[in-house]
């Protein structure tokens, strides 16, 4: 007996073939990406029964699309146990393709499982016909049959694997070229494995009565039924993608995002450079290969001179673009294993390792400085940038990086000093200097509080009469325990913390009670002059704060002479013009100090219509060191002053030489060790008391012994 096959039935069978190829792919892309195990189970088990159903529907219709002469039907029950081969087969095969470590030996297992799944679900479905006599199959096809269908699995199995990965490039004209190879291999085994068949003649179906699915439209219903059940599930899957896919895209951007505040935590963004973060990182490196190579590591902080006022004067766009600029030439100064980092502001640290000798240091410092000589180019401005440069070695100068680090700025500070765009090599002797520094300044405070401070007095006197003409007010600082410390090791700690405010409010109010006091006992009205500190200058209400001080002790302003060093003066000279005038509008006298320094102009002296001028000790001393020279010197200072309307005052008078000649020169009064040395309250009061008793000149020849252990032994 032999049978007719129908074409369109043929055809859907094909298609259910190629659609359930197709799913099968794309739930096995949907297993291998879900976000979780259960996720991944239900995926699993729905991709299972969908993909089994589409395998049996499509061996069905396949299998209704063959017409016999007689009538045929098929067991309800032997049909459901071969959808469920159909199930397992499929289920086995997604579990086996999904899987991460995807083997040979897997492929092959799981492939012939499939196989014998498929195998088991054909013939099962054949003998459900209960075909009597039973059906023949000739040997050969049969075994082609199963052959077919184990290669067929394992080729499926390999193709779903390598295509799991969802964003493939061109990945669904590589899935429909897959599923087409499958569909053929599934639909081919089947359709061998008809071939392999023979219905005897004669032979009738048992399964054709009741209790049996009738075949005639059963085919169409089954094949669309899977059809739409195929599709349904192809666009649920469909959908999850692209939520997944959005999930991905959101965890791509979250990646980006943690790249770039990685970048922003360890890159400096103005320079391009690695920041402080990333240079301890680098440094902590350093150390640790230098150690094990018994080599030297460097560390290089520089500090660009007098940037800011490129700053102030140019702005901060031109700022910024100099630092860019200076950091790509410093790039290029050192090797490219090197690290430059930014610490921040104008601060940039190189951090060498590998070194053999300090000098391999010097010699990158060197280049650096060398290499700063040409003009830097920021926005269309041209302009020299130099650095100055500390230098700290690993293990000499310290072995840790904030160790390296601080001393390495501690040494750079000393470049500074040095006038800038030059290097320093750290020593102890820096270190302990700066650690004296760090204790005067977590002093001070306490200095102020608790009233550790003293004033010294040291009198001035008439250049021709030798009579006392007034005193200068000297502050001095009791420490607990490193003793009294001279004003030029803490002014400039208190200047720059601010706290030299407070401070010389705290001088003026004391030399007023001080002179209330020597008032009270009946000493000669003295004038007394006290030093102002550059922040004093500047700072907004001081020129009001002092005079209520001075009104509040009862002191009449005139009695009080400031002292305004030259350079300081002359910084910013219409500022000082301002100040003075605030100050003499409050009735203060205003002394210019340190005269000869600071590069006065003309201009700004006549400006300034102060009381005094206080001739620097370099000038007094060079009256016996440069002789002619010295004296020519002098005498213009006299001149110009006297030419102002202003009084001369030479400070530091040591010799009774100098002494002389101030006289002949015309100076108006004389101020040194050789006449008194600055002396403490109680001392000076008893030289007052003296002086009253007397109305004689002090002595001339430095006969009277210095009064306090201040004093400074040697001439400058
Ligand atoms: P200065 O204003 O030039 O004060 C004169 C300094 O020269 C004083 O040092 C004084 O002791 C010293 N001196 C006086 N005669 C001679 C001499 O014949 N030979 C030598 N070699 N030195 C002499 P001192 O007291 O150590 O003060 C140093 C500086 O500290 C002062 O220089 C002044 O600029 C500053 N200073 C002192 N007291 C104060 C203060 O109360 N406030 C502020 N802002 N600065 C102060
Ligand atoms: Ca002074
Ligand atoms: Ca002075």
């Amino acid at each position: 007996m032999s049978g007719s096959y129908d074409g369109f039935r043929v055809l859907l069978s094909l298609c259910v073939a190629l659609l359930a190829s197709y799913t099968a792919l794309t739930l096995a892309s949907r297993i291998a990406a879900a976000s979780s195990a259960v996720a991944q189970r239900v995926w699993l088990l729905l991709g299972a029964v969908v993909m089994g159903v589409g395998i049996w529907s499509m061996h069905f219709v396949g299998m209704l699309a063959l017409s016999l002469p007689i009538a045929t039907g098929y067991d309800i029950g032997i049909t459901l146990v071969s959808l469920l081969a159909a199930i397992a087969a499929s289920g086995m095969a997604l579990h086996t393709s999904t899987r991460q470590h995807f083997t040979w030996r897997s492929l092959l297992a799981g492939g012939a499982l499939m196989g014998a799944g498929i195998v088991t679900m054909h013939y099962l479905g054949m003998e459900a016909m209960g075909m009597s006599p039973a059906i023949q199959y000739s040997p050969g096809l049969l075994l082609l049959s199963i052959l077919i269908a184990g290669l067929a699995s394992v080729a499926a199995l390999w193709i779903a694997n390598a295509l799991r990965v969802e964003n493939l490039r061109h990945l669904i004209k590589k899935r429909l070229a897959a599923s087409a190879v499958m569909a053929v291999a599934i639909a081919g085994m089947h359709y061998t494995g008809m071939a392999a068949a023979t219905f005897l003649p004669g032979a009738v179906c048992t399964a054709s009565g009741a209790g049996s699915l009738h075949s005639a439209w059963l085919s169409l219903l089954v094949g669309g039924a899977t059809l739409a059940l195929l599709a349904v599930t192809l666009v649920i899957s469909a959908l999850e993608g692209r939520y997944a896919a959005s999930n991905r895209n959101l965890t791509g951007s979250l990646d980006k995002l943690n790249i770039m505040l990685l970048r922003m935590a360890t890159i400096d963004t103005l320079t391009d450079l690695p920041n402080r973060h990333s240079l301890i990182k680098a440094a902590e490196q350093a150390i640790q290969s230098a150690r094990q190579h018994g080599r030297l590591c460097a560390i290089l902080f520089m500090d660009l001179d007098g940037f800011k006022s490129i700053n102030d004067t140019l702005g901060h766009s031109v700022g910024d673009g100099m630092l860019r600029a200076f950091a790509q030439r410093l790039r290029g100064c050192v090797r490219q294993s090197d690290l430059v980092a930014r610490m921040g502001g104008d601060e940039f640290v190189v951090v060498l390792d590998g070194l053999l000798e300090a000098e391999d240091a010097a010699r990158i410092a060197r280049n650096i400085n060398t290499a700063m000589h040409a003009d830097l180019q920021a926005n269309g401005t041209a302009l020299k940038v130099t650095p100055s440069i500390g230098i700290a070695l690993y293990p000499r100068d310290a072995d840790t990086v904030d160790g390296l680090i601080g001393n390495a700025d501690i040494a750079m500070y000393e470049s500074k000093q040095a006038g800038g765009n030059t290097f320093r090599f750290y020593d102890v002797a820096m270190g302990q200097k700066a650690q004296r520094t760090t204790l005067l300044q977590r002093g001070l405070q306490e200095a102020i509080t608790r009233g550790h401070f003293v004033l010294y007095f040291q009198p001035k006197f008439d250049g021709r009469s030798r009579r006392l003409t007034g005193a200068e007010a000297l502050i001095r600082w009791r420490h607990p325990s490193l003793g009294l410390i001279p004003p030029a090791e803490f002014i400039p700690v208190a200047e720059r913390s601010g706290q030299i405010i407070e401070i010389g409010n705290w001088v003026l109010a004391r030399v007023c009670d001080y002179l209330v006091e020597w008032d009270a006992q009946g000493k000669s009205p003295l004038k007394m002059a006290i030093n102002l500190s550059p922040l004093q200058l500047r700072w907004p209400g001081v020129v009001q704060k002092m005079q209520a001080i001075v009104a509040a002790a009862g002191i009449a302003p005139a009695r009080i002479m400031l002292e305004i060093t030259e350079s300081v003066a002359m910084q910013d000279a219409e500022l000082t013009a301002r100040v003075i005038r605030e100050y003499h509008d409050a009735g203060f006298q205003i002394a210019i100090d340190d005269f000869g320094t600071g590069y006065s102009s003309l201009a700004y002296l006549q400006q300034f219509r102060v009381e005094q001028l206080k001739i620097d000790r370099f000038f007094t001393n060079g009256l016996d060191v440069s002789g002619e020279e010295g004296r020519a010197i002098v005498s213009a200072i006299v001149a110009l002053a006297h030419s102002l309307n202003m009084e001369v005052v030479a400070e530091g008078v040591e010799t009774v030489t100098q002494l002389d000649a101030l006289r002949l020169l015309d100076c108006d009064q004389v101020q040194g060790f050789l006449l008194e040395h600055p002396m403490a309250a109680e001392a000076f009061a008893q030289f007052l008391a003296n002086q009253d008793a007397s109305d004689a000149p002090p002595p001339s020849q430095g006969m009277m012994p210095p009064l306090d252990a201040d004093a400074i032994p040697e001439p400058a």
